[in-house]
Parts: structure tokens; C-alpha cells; sequence
């Protein structure tokens, strides 16, 4: 394994844990907006919000689209009378506000930290990103911070990885993509020529041969891409 100087690290699910961020957020909506927090609407959002999630991957909708889109479709659904740009609006305030460490991420990223230089890629909403990783005080582990909706591309396009390298100044090979989705991160790292380290914390390995190599967790990225433990080992 070669040593990589720079990794490009996803954020949600990665080393965010974003279901819980969510999980609060949406809570403190519905009570805001007297939405009963039962299964049936739960599921109808989350229905909603992935379908968002997908179109917006596959550039069919904006980013801006998406933040109210998700309510509108899911007000429609449940037959909810509600303006749904408030509620997107009230629940990236929310999300912003109620940021959550993945356990063990914190001492992930400060040994990461000791030989490389780090920088998030997420196609997250701007604000939303930076609130929470200021608010987590996890600026301190990178250098650079590229977010999709301030790139004007996102993951997985080849756009999104060439405007990352130009932005921190690096050659592919020098590269190392950690994120823990197939169809963003790893298929994003792919496409561009970039090695690629999935992490499937709780979930399968994948069966994609072009992966670099696969972790299901944190010790096992450090073991593999840490060059002098790499060194000992093979003493
Ligand atoms: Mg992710």
C-alpha cells in the first residue's frame, strides 16, 4: 500500500453521524409544525427526502430544490397543511444545530491527522456542514472543507473530484477517497482515477473489484494507510 499525503474524507456516516443529527432535527419539527411523530409520517419523509437525495445526486434537481421539495412532497402525501419553505428553512436551522460525533471518530481523525492532510468532501448543504463541524470544533483535523453546494457539483461527478484536487493543489495519486457510500464516494473516487477506502460500518463488503480497499472500521483504515505501522508489520 502506498502512503497517501492527502485524504478526501465524506462526512456523514463517515465520521458524522448524521441519523442522530436527523433523527433530532425532525423531531423538533414536527413538534414546531404539530406534525404527529408516529411511523406513517417518519416513513413518508424519509421516502420523500431520499427521493430528493436521488434526484439531486443524478443532477436532476438543485440543492435549492431539494430543501423545500422534501416537505412539499411529503405535506402532499400526508395531506399536511404547511408551507414547506418554512419548514425547510426551520429544519436546516435544526440540523445545524444538533451535530453528533460517529463513536470513535474523534480519535479517527486526529491520528489521520499526524501524517496527512485532511479535507471533507460532502455534498451536504453548506450551512448546515460548517455549523456542525464548527459546532463539533472538527475544523481542527482540516485543512480544507469542499462542499458540493458551494463547488456548484457534487459526488460522484468527475467535476466534484477535478475542482477538489485543484482546490488543495494535489495529484490523483496522491489521494485517498474515505466515505462510506458505494454510489457517491467510492463510485466518485472510481470514476476520477482516485484510490478508494469504503467504509461499511454495520454493512456488507462490497463485491466491486476496483475498490482499493474495504474497512469495516476505523482501525482498520488506520492499519492499512498508516506507512510506519505498514513498515513494522512487514519487518
Ligand atoms: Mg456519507
Amino acid at each position: 500500500m502506498k502512503s497517501y499525503r492527502y485524504l478526501l474524507i465524506d462526512a456523514d456516516g463517515t465520521f458524522l453521524d448524521f441519523n442522530s443529527t436527523e433523527k433530532t432535527a425532525v423531531k423538533l419539527l414536527f413538534s414546531r409544525f404539530d406534525i404527529p411523530y408516529t411511523e406513517k409520517n417518519l416513513h413518508s419523509y424519509h421516502n420523500a427526502n431520499s427521493q430528493c437525495w436521488k434526484d439531486f445526486e443524478s443532477g436532476l434537481i438543485s440543492m435549492e430544490t431539494l430543501k423545500t421539495r422534501r416537505f412539499s412532497l411529503f405535506f402532499e402525501s400526508e395531506g399536511i397543511k404547511a408551507d414547506p419553505c418554512e419548514a425547510g428553512l426551520e429544519y436546516i436551522r435544526l440540523l445545524g444545530e444538533h451535530p453528533f460525533w460517529m463513536p470513535g471518530a474523534h480519535d479517527f481523525l486526529s491520528r489521520l491527522k499526524e501524517k496527512h492532510t485532511l479535507a471533507v468532501i460532502t455534498n451536504g448543504i453548506a450551512r448546515v456542514q460548517r455549523e456542525r463541524l464548527e459546532r463539533l470544533d472538527a475544523m481542527k483535523y482540516f485543512d480544507y472543507v469542499i462542499i458540493s453546494e458551494e463547488a456548484g457539483c457534487q459526488k460522484p461527478s468527475k467535476a466534484f473530484f477535478d475542482y477538489t484536487l485543484r482546490t488543495i493543489g494535489a495529484a490523483k495519486d496522491e489521494c485517498l477517497v474515505i466515505g462510506d457510500s458505494l454510489s457517491s464516494d467510492i463510485k466518485g473516487g472510481i470514476d476520477s482515477g482516485i484510490d478508494t477506502c469504503y467504509l461499511h460500518i454495520g454493512k456488507e463488503r462490497s463485491d466491486n473489484g476496483k475498490i482499493t480497499f474495504q474497512a469495516e472500521d476505523y482501525s482498520q483504515i488506520l492499519s492499512v494507510i498508516d506507512a510506519d505501522q505498514l513498515d513494522v508489520e512487514n519487518k
